[in-house]
């Protein structure tokens, strides 16, 4: 099975990609959580990018789509018999980079099974992401009320202790950010809606209804709109 989360920042995308890693055994794709390991491993890709992830802009097609295809190719995300697969989160976010990825995945006779939009206000967004906080080992979002680990200060997954506040989650990039995704990213939803495997979620519901919502998608029960 493999899957796109689409949706604006603070969608609940990370989120609800890492419920559906435990419960269906796929693989979290995050293009932001391989560029912020890149910035922090101070590699020259990490040095190209930095600056324009903190300010919130999207960083250039050429440089996601080669570092998607290289990591889309990699043995575990792909599923071997009827059991594994992808879920991409934050990838494509322009129409150059659907049909990257499309390009990808049909030289490799692979397809994508779902586009599930994750649809949340931007008051409600802004909340979210105002606080939220981020494991900066596994990529885990927690939030100051609605989601703290189990055990203050140690991420519920991984274990570790460094949680943090992302640069780009502070009120001056959130209008950029917001830009982007309705200027850039929305376009692509009619490319999939055409395909027939564009469905919606209310993303505004609480984390276990929409996890329902997605699990009733995989499961063949919703209808494209
Ligand atoms: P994205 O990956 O789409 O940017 P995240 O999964 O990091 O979004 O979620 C953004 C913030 O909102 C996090 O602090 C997370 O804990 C919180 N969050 C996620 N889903 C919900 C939800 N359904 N209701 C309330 N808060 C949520
Ligand atoms: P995210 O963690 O998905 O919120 O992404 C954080 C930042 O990384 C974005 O604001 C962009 O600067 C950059 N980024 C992540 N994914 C992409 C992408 N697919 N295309 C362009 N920029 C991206």
């Amino acid at each position: 099975m493999n899957l796109i989360l689409l949706g604006p920042p603070g969608a609940g995308k990370g989120t609800q990609a890492k419920r559906l890693e435990q419960s269906h055994g796929l693989v979290q794709l995050a293009t932001g959580d391989m560029l912020r390991a890149a910035v922090a491993s101070g590699s020259d890709l990490g040095k190209r990018v930095k600056a324009i992830m903190d300010s919130g802009a999207l960083v250039s097609d050429d440089i996601i789509i080669e570092m998607i295809g290289a990591r889309i190719a990699e043995p575990d995300a792909r599923p071997s018999g009827s059991k594994g697969g992808f879920i991409l989160d934050g990838f494509p976010r322009t129409v150059p980079q659907a049909e990257a990825l499309d390009l990808m995945l049909g030289t490799q006779g692979r397809k994508l099974d779902y586009v599930i939009l994750m649809e949340v206000d931007e008051p409600a967004l802004i909340d979210r992401l105002s606080g939220r906080f981020t494991c900066r080992n596994c990529g885990a979002s927690y939030h100051e009320r609605y989601q703290r680990p189990k055990l203050e200060g140690v991420c519920d997954l991984c274990g570790s202790t460094d949680l943090v506040h992302r640069a780009d989650d502070r009120p001056e990039a959130l209008g950029t950010r917001f830009a982007a995704y309705r200027n850039q990213t929305a376009p692509i939803l009619p490319y999939y809606r055409d395909r027939g495997i564009l469905r919606r979620v209310d993303g505004m519901a609480p984390m276990d209804e929409v996890t329902r919502q997605i699990e009733a998608v995989l499961a063949g029960n919703a209808v494209a709109r």
